[in-house]
């Protein structure tokens, strides 16, 4: 029996008039990686966003951890980690005097090193923030987020606009997360990584969840409608053939 974490019951929100998130209910289990998946608008920020505590919403119920959204949202704070966007840091600072400053505003001890180690970034402890490369920012945003050694981690697409490499690091560091006992909610517009990563997934269109269940279990429903590929299914795909060629390492220099 798994333990639920985080548990959403008939969560609407609504921009005036228009109706962004219609009722949905949904359990993410303590541990795992869950992906929210589905077209642009859909309605999966906003969603991440009221769980975070960072948004209000219009209905519905929504615990994290045993602590009602409406009651307790400082302790809520507390416990999660949330990627910031890249506009959240002072560009001129060093990684370390930005680790600093985070480790300040939430009053924990950390280890700048450790953590910059974590992310693959400790040759860049004293660049600035303004000098990394897209996929270098990238992870020093999901460093910022496990500051405060959160138990849940919210990563609102976090590959998007990385080349095959970075990303794949990624997905390595999104894994170790996990594998140090962090329950991880991520967002992404990529299939193949969704079906990597994640435990489960909820799709999500239009403000509705359309399907929830393992990448596997959703597989196999649709397969078991009788849909074919219409093409035969290679051994290797093109982003194999790009990776053997251009190998592993991260190129960001
Ligand atoms: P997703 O992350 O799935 O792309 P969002 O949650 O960002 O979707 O947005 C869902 C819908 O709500 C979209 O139609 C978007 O335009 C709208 N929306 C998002 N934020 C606002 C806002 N602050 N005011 C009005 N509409 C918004
Ligand atoms: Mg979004």
């Amino acid at each position: 029996m798994q333990k639920t974490i985080i548990s959403v019951k008939n969560l609407q929100k609504n921009y005036g008039t228009f109706e962004a998130v219609k009722g949905i209910s949904f359990d993410v289990y303590e541990g795992e990686i869950f992906g929210l998946l589905g077209p642009n608008g859909a309605g999966k920020s906003t969603t991440l966003e009221i769980i975070e505590t960072l948004r209000d919403k219009t209905g519905g119920q929504v615990m994290v951890d045993g602590m009602n959204l409406d009651n307790e949202p400082d302790n809520i704070k507390k416990i999660i980690g949330v990627q910031l966007q890249s506009s959240g840091f002072y560009p001129g600072l060093t990684l370390l005097e930005l680790i600093h400053l985070f480790a300040g505003l939430y009053n924990r001890p950390v280890q700048p090193m450790e953590l910059l180690k974590l992310v693959n970034l400790e040759d860049k402890a004293k660049s600035k923030y303004k000098e990394l490369s897209g996929g270098q920012k990238q992870r020093f945003s999901i460093a910022t987020t496990l500051i405060n050694q959160p138990k849940i981690v919210f990563l609102d697409e976090p590959t998007t606009g990385l080349d095959p490499q970075a990303r794949r690091n990624l997905w390595d560091l999104i894994k170790d997360i996990r594998l140090k006992g962090a329950t991880v909610i991520i967002t992404t517009h990529y299939m193949d990584e969704a079906e990597q990563l994640c435990d489960r997934i909820a799709i999500l269109d239009e403000g509705k969840i359309i399907a929830l269940a393992s990448p596997d279990k959703l597989i196999d429903d649709l397969v078991a409608t009788g849909f074919e590929r219409p093409k035969q299914v290679k051994a290797a795909n093109l982003e194999d053939v790009f990776i053997s060629l251009t190998g592993k390492e991260i190129r960001e220099e």
